[in-house]
């Protein structure tokens, strides 16, 4: 990606969609950025506002796009496909457009990729795994998912988009990719999207004990968003993996309690401690990327640690 290019980034105003808006736009790259505001925030992209190569188009992207869009996305070469709802909490408020914009949204942005000959990435999730049986989980697990749970809306939805995504690749040779994130944090996460990493450090902030949902012992790996986008733009630009399946993750697998727990560390707040919740139903036991896949294909692998990422993310909430 060393030419200016036109990127259209569905969900450009979320929290992944802006820091790769912010990235693209660095590279000097022309940057349309669609969102309808649903779980995206204005606030994350009003420093490009005055940008010239970047336009944001409040749209709804399970609607037809009017000719106005279409003309406006004509002559892309990236499409990076973030939109939809992502925290639990939010993906099961919007249970019905999370998905309805995996679908339809998705099926529309497709017809956009071929009609433009554009390279589209599919931004899937490591939910597609589900409760894991396999661990760790590598791209050839097909996953263990309740398909009428409460994270069923995001999990099924997002299958769907990868088996629309992979039958637009066999049916019309597209330059298409899934790249499957694993958990994802930094600055602009909402804090109130109920995320753990948001919710432990928002509630130390306010001087409140942490959350913990169930025993505090089922496990994520985390990966620092800059690392993420990192690896997205790679994995857009390279030659030769249409039609592959990438994860996207830091293989760092912790504890809940133990990112809680460092939390308080780094906020200087250890006596806070915890108070007990119930676990949400369907939540997986333990989740850790195998990135065998993207360190062959993108010589790809995370550089942050978890404590510069936190450090990072605790300052940024810190200031808001
Ligand atoms: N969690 C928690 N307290 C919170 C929010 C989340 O203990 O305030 C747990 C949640 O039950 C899950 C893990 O932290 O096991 C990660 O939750 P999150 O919603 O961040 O993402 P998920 O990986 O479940 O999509």
């Amino acid at each position: 990606m060393n030419i200016q290019v036109k990127c259209l980034v569905t969900g450009g105003a979320g929290f992944i969609g802006s820091h790769l808006s912010d990235s693209l736009i660095k590279k000097g790259h022309k940057v349309i950025c669609i969102d309808n505001f649903l779980t995206g925030n204005r606030n994350n992209v009003a420093h490009l506002k005055n940008n010239r190569n970047f336009e944001l188009i409040e749209y709804d992207l399970i609607e037809p796009l009017t000719s106005d869009i279409i003309k406006k996305i004509s002559g892309v070469k990236y499409i990076f496909h973030l939109a939809s709802p992502a925290s639990p909490p939010q993906y099961q408020k919007y249970s019905i457009p999370t998905l309805l914009v995996n679908s339809i949204g998705t099926n529309n942005m497709l017809k956009i990729a071929r009609n433009n000959d554009a390279t589209f990435l599919l931004a899937s999730t490591s939910e597609v795994y589900g409760n894991p049986l396999v661990h760790p989980q590598s791209e050839k697990y097909y996953g263990n998912v309740n398909p009428i749970g409460i994270r069923a809306c995001y999990d099924e939805s997002k299958r769907f988009a990868e088996s629309l995504t992979m039958e637009y690749f066999r049916k019309y040779q597209m330059k298409s990719r899934v790249i499957r994130i694993f958990n994802t944090y930094g600055p602009r996460m909402e804090p109130d999207d109920g995320r753990v990493v948001s919710n432990f450090i928002n509630q130390a902030i306010v001087n409140k004990p942490l959350t913990l949902y169930g025993d505090g012992l089922q496990t994520r790996s985390f990966c620092y968003v800059d690392d993420l986008v990192r690896g997205l733009i790679l994995a857009v630009g390279k030659d030769g993996i249409d039609g592959e399946v990438i994860n996207l993750g830091n293989p760092q697998e912790r504890k809940i309690i133990e990112i809680g727990r460092l939390i308080l560390k780094l906020m200087h707040k250890p006596k806070l401690g915890f108070t007990r919740h119930q676990k949400p139903e369907d939540d997986p036991e333990r989740r850790k990327p195998d990135i065998s896949k993207a360190q062959n294909l993108l010589s790809w692998k995370p550089t942050i640690s978890l404590l510069d990422g936190l450090t990072k993310t605790i300052a940024y909430f810190q200031s808001i």
